[in-house]
């Protein structure tokens, strides 16, 4: 038998401060005796990496446990990352998104900002992106949190592997390395970035700061971007093909054959028969690329004269609720969730369609008569998938602190 190589020993160390970081988070504090006996790990072994730990700004000790009465009380270590930041940023057809938090969950700044995108050149939406994220990384430096993981969450397929956009229809954008792009324009001594799919990160929002955790949801579906129908599902608590954007394209189920050609290039998808811009359509609302309105200001006036029982935006709202209950009662019948979370253009609306919804879905989906689906508006708001994609890069790096080693602190 050979010795493990120095490659192998750091492995296993990496390893091992993330099973340290783990038992902490999952527990709240946690002592070292405590730790040993967590992970199986000897006193000497947990001491050092709970020395690494304190070093990297990861954990802090938090006082004595006096609950340990024999021998020395120990020292109780918890979370700690107070000097550690991270970033989610978005781009997204109307508009440029950031929410930073540090590594304890902290919210340090958030900034939605109003953007036309559409068919602009990704180098130029991409130069305001960093603009965006210099202006806060500064922002966060001045205040002694230095960043250490960027995520940028995309309105389109993703390969999170390489950073790269593969498509975004209603961008227009293809092929794109966002990932590269942007650290090219934040210079030298910029955080690791990486990309996900918006509606997917969404959802991680959702599962971390939504309705997954005030009602400890399990198994979910969550669906409705800034005006299409990006959705996210999550199963036994993690997000479906992590971030990879590849699940969850709800939107573009086919649920009119002969209907009219979507953004993908298909005919009768659901996005382009519910989506905002349908909607809008339907109710005689101008499209807000018409005029200087935003979508949200779009559908400010839409809920407003629904309000006021608008018969046309009932109506609208009423066809709407017809289309999703085609589209969501397959996914009910695939994956038979404890609810479904309706968030983006769908959550200032919901008190119009909800309970109709409901009983569409309790008729057409095969289980819905015994264990019937609670439908939810998410109470996010806008900046979901920027949230979404903070807590998925706070996520990584406590899934492997040791990426933290060489942060300039
Ligand atoms: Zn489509």
């Amino acid at each position: 038998m050979t010795a493990p190589n120095s490659t192998q020993q750091n492995a296993v160390r990496r390893a091992n401060l993330a099973r340290v970081v783990e038992q902490i988070a999952a527990h709240g504090s946690r002592s070292r005796a405590q730790l040993a006996a967590d992970t199986g790990m000897n006193k000497t072994t947990v001491s050092s990496l709970v020395g690494e730990l304190l070093d990297l700004g990861v954990v802090r000790e938090a006082g004595r446990d006096e609950r340990l009465r024999a021998g020395r009380p120990g020292t109780r270590l918890e979370l700690g990352g107070e000097r550690i930041g991270v970033l989610g940023l978005e781009v997204n057809v109307d508009h440029l998104a950031v929410h930073a938090t540090d590594l304890a969950g902290r919210t340090h700044h958030q900034a939605f900002v109003a953007a036309d995108n559409r068919d602009r050149a990704p180098g130029a939406v991409l130069d305001d992106l960093a603009e965006l994220a210099r202006t806060t990384i500064s922002g966060l430096s001045a205040e002694g949190v230095a960043v250490a993981d960027v995520t940028v969450a995309l309105p389109g397929l993703v390969d999170d592997t390489r950073g790269t956009l593969l498509v975004a229809p209603n961008l227009g954008w293809s092929e794109c390395p966002v990932a590269t792009l942007l650290r090219e324009r934040l210079g030298g001594g910029a955080p690791p970035v990486g990309v996900g799919n918006d509606a997917n990160l969404a959802a991680f929002a959702e599962l971390h700061d939504g309705h997954g955790r005030t009602r400890g949801l399990r198994d979910f579906i969550s669906v409705g971007c800034p005006k299409g129908l990006g959705s996210g599902i999550v199963v036994g608590r993690e997000v479906l093909g992590g971030t990879a954007g590849f699940v969850g394209e709800i939107g573009h189920i086919t649920v009119d054959p002969g209907g009219p050609v979507c953004s993908c290039g298909n005919r009768g998808c659901l996005e382009r028969l519910a989506g905002l811009d349908a909607l809008l359509e339907r109710a005689g609302i101008a499209p807000y690329g018409q005029s200087s309105e935003t979508p949200q200001a779009s559908l400010a006036l839409v809920a407003s004269l629904a309000r006021q029982g608008d018969p046309p935006v009932l109506e609208a709202i009423a066809e709407m609720r017809g289309w999703l209950s085609l589209g969501l009662a397959s996914a009910m019948n695939l994956f038979h969730p404890e609810a479904i979370v309706f968030g983006g253009y769908l959550a200032p609306l919901a008190g119009w369609f909800l309970d109709g919804l409901g009983a569409d879905l309790d008729a057409r989906v095969l289980g819905g008569r015994w264990r019937s689906c609670e439908l939810l508006a998410s109470e996010l708001g806008a900046d979901a998938a920027s949230r979404g994609a903070s807590a998925r890069s706070r996520e990584a790096l406590l899934r492997d602190p040791a990426r933290l080693r060489g942060l300039g602190r």
